[in-house]
């Protein structure tokens, strides 16, 4: 039988742990796949997806900064139509279908650090793919949002869209911050290479905050080293997000149970490798 090709397209894509993550999972299960990278620009997203389809790939993510213009390509589910971005698309009927899994991989995560959302107050900092699953699913819990966003109209945009969220420019985040419960960056800001950057520093930050960097690469962003520095005792990365959303992915594509404890591991493995000096 011939192998299967799954694969990551983005631009960039060089720090995604996507490949291999589904890689151990094909390995663990002694299936006869690969999971690549693809460097694919906004312009091409639609030919890369034509493309992909007459080439025969069995499943793709769609990672930053396609997941909203993505969406024209496909026909989405209830919920990624709602949110309007995909990370997932499914090859295997034909048409290209599109899912949404980042929102409920941040939403396990969330739970198992916090427990209860509902009424927490959440700044989300970002308006992109990611922060609009992140958003639309702690809408849906019943949180109190908070957008920032570089670009306000984007943020303005997500808003409108919630039962609960109020878009903000950079300029409130001073101002904000000190009531906020949880805070969630959803910007690749402090991402591999430019490691040393963060949108908000230890002197804006309280001890009793919840800090979520999505951002898995580095394992410890600049933003989670001020949280630290500002006395912030929960602190949580990317990594569990990673898992969680590729694991529901690797669900969609395969029907099967995803290994999850090679798929940490593998992981793990590769950002110490990384990490490594
Ligand atoms: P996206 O759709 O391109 O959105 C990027 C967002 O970041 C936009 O809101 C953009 O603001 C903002 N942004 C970009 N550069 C910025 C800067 N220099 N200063 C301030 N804001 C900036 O990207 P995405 O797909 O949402 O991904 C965002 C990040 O999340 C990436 O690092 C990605 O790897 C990570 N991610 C992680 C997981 C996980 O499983 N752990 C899942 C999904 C995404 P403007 O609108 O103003 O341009």
């Amino acid at each position: 039988m011939m192998k299967k090709v799954y694969g990551v397209i983005g631009d960039p894509i060089e720090h995604s742990l996507s490949p291999v993550m589904h890689n151990a999972a094909f390995d663990a299960l002694g299936l006869n796949a690969i999971y690549l990278a693809f460097r694919v620009s906004k312009d091409d997203v639609g030919d890369a997806i034509r493309g992909a389809k007459s080439l025969g790939i069995a499943g793709l993510n769609v990672t930053i900064p396609l997941k909203e213009k993505a969406l024209e390509f496909v026909v989405p589910d209830a919920l990624a139509s709602r949110i309007g971005a995909i990370n997932t698309i499914d090859f295997s009927k034909g048409t290209p279908e599109g899912y949404n899994t980042d929102g409920l991989g941040a939403l396990a995560v969330l739970k198992e650090a916090v427990g209860e959302l509902r009424n927490k107050k959440v700044l989300i900092l970002g308006a992109g793919g990611a922060a609009r699953a992140i958003a639309f699913y702690l809408d849906s819990e019943g949180s109190i949002l908070t957008i920032a966003n570089r670009n306000v109209a984007r943020a303005r945009r997500l808003a409108s869209a919630l039962r609960n969220a109020e878009p903000v420019g950079m300029d409130e985040l001073e101002r904000r911050i000190k009531d906020i419960d949880i805070l969630i960056n959803a910007t690749p800001v402090g991402m591999y290479p430019r490691e040393d950057e963060t949108l908000i520093d230890a002197e804006l930050m309280h001890s009793e905050l919840v800090v979520f960097d999505i951002v898995y690469n580095p394992p410890e962003t600049k933003l989670l080293k001020e949280a630290k520095k500002a006395g912030v005792r929960t602190l949580i990365n990317g990594l569990k997000m990673l898992l969680y959303q590729g694991a529901a992915s690797f669900k969609i594509w395969t029907g099967m149970e995803p290994p999850l404890n090679r798929m940490e591991a593998a992981v793990r493995e590769a950002l110490s490798v990384r990490t490594r000096p």
